[in-house]
């Protein structure tokens, strides 16, 4: 069957000599790869998603995902983040992490291995996770009080369902065990302080993530984002902090150290301070299409070209081809900014 192969690849880095890195056509190394195995998800986080619209997207099957991740693998990546919608709820989860422990990088050091998760099923998973290969795991938490975290999930118990997860997760060494949370002005802004208090009770680092135009609905206004200058005053002001250097140069967080140097927090600021010139990142959908950007407009069928009986060094062509046409940076706030063609349960942390 003939399968329509793209044109020859100007930057192969398997035609090099050395360990393969997949390059941009901006120069950034592109070496995370996050891969969302479902875009199931057993909450409706209101600033996510509307409630009415449930999974929209096929999923492949675990060896499919194997397969075109160590294509990836082969060409540089050395970070591999599986999400989802719910990546707890996937069947196979386990094999598949089992398999992604066993594969070396293109400089031959065993691939880092991360999760980000809800949470409320990782009270019981989180051991078998880890016994799997599994390195870290980051839980999506949007507040410490339990009103106001089952307010914003919609779903009754999950408080108490993630803490237990998140102490689970500590307790099997996934660590550092990271909290990510999405911060609404007028939904959970009031948390802030209280968060900081929880990463040093719990032993987790809390990142604040700026809101961003990703959600189902038309909630995103520049008036609902916190910036980070706000959270750093606001939590200095109770809990005076340190700013850390990034552990690597793509690292989307700017790290703060407690002053007494009791814990970390962490600033994820897209919308006020972007980061895309050291973006490092790629995605895979749970449907096998590469987004080379959160806020794409295009998607990339890796997974039709596969199904259509492509070979692994076709595939692989077509990987680093899509990866040239990356985008530069997001445009949110803008004119003529453009909501991304799914919104991010269907797209994957
Ligand atoms: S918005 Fe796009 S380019 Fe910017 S950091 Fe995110 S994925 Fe990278």
């Amino acid at each position: 069957m003939a399968v329509s192969v793209p044109a020859p690849v100007l930057d192969n880095p398997l035609s090099k000599p050395g360990p393969a890195r997949l390059r941009d056509s901006h120069g950034r190394v592109i070496h995370d790869l996050r891969v969302s195995i479902t875009d199931r998800c057993n909450y409706k986080c209101v600033y996510c998603r509307t409630g009415e619209v449930g999974a929209q997207y096929p999923e492949l099957a675990i060896p499919e995902y194997l397969r075109l991740i160590r294509l990836f693998v082969d060409l540089g990546i050395t970070k591999v983040r599986l999400t989802g919608g719910e990546p707890l709820l996937r069947h196979g989860l386990l094999d598949l992490i089992r398999e992604l422990s066993q594969l070396r990088t293109s400089t031959g050091q065993r691939l880092d291995i991360a999760l980000t998760t809800n949470g409320h099923l990782l009270d019981s998973l989180a051991a078998p996770l880890r016994q799997a290969g599994l390195d870290r795991v980051t839980v999506s938490m949007d507040a410490v009080e339990e009103p106001v975290f089952e307010r914003i999930t919609r779903v009754p118990g999950s408080y108490s369902a993630v803490l237990a997860g998140i102490r689970a997760a500590r307790a099997a060494g996934l660590l550092p065990v990271k909290i990510n949370c999405v911060l609404l002005r007028g939904f959970n802004d009031d948390q802030i302080e209280s968060f900081a208090h929880f990463a040093r009770r719990e032993d987790v680092i809390v990142r604040f993530i700026e809101f961003m135009p990703l959600e189902e609905g038309r909630l995103w206004t520049p008036e609902i984002v916190v910036p980070l200058r706000e959270i750093v005053e606001r939590i200095g002001r109770v809990l005076p902090l340190l700013e850390l250097p990034p552990n690597d140069p793509g690292e989307t967080a700017r790290r703060y150290s407690f002053a007494d140097g009791k814990g970390e927090i962490g600033i994820i600021a897209p919308v006020t301070q972007a980061f895309c010139g050291a973006c490092s990142r790629v995605r895979l959908t749970s449907d096998g299409k590469i987004r080379t950007c959160l806020f794409s407009q295009v998607e990339h069928d890796l997974y039709g070209h596969m199904r259509a009986g492509a070979s692994d060094e076709e595939l692989q062509q077509y990987i680093v081809r899509t990866i040239n046409q990356k985008e530069a940076r997001h445009h949110i706030g803008e004119p003529g900014f453009l909501k991304p063609s799914r919104s991010m349960v269907h797209i994957g942390g």
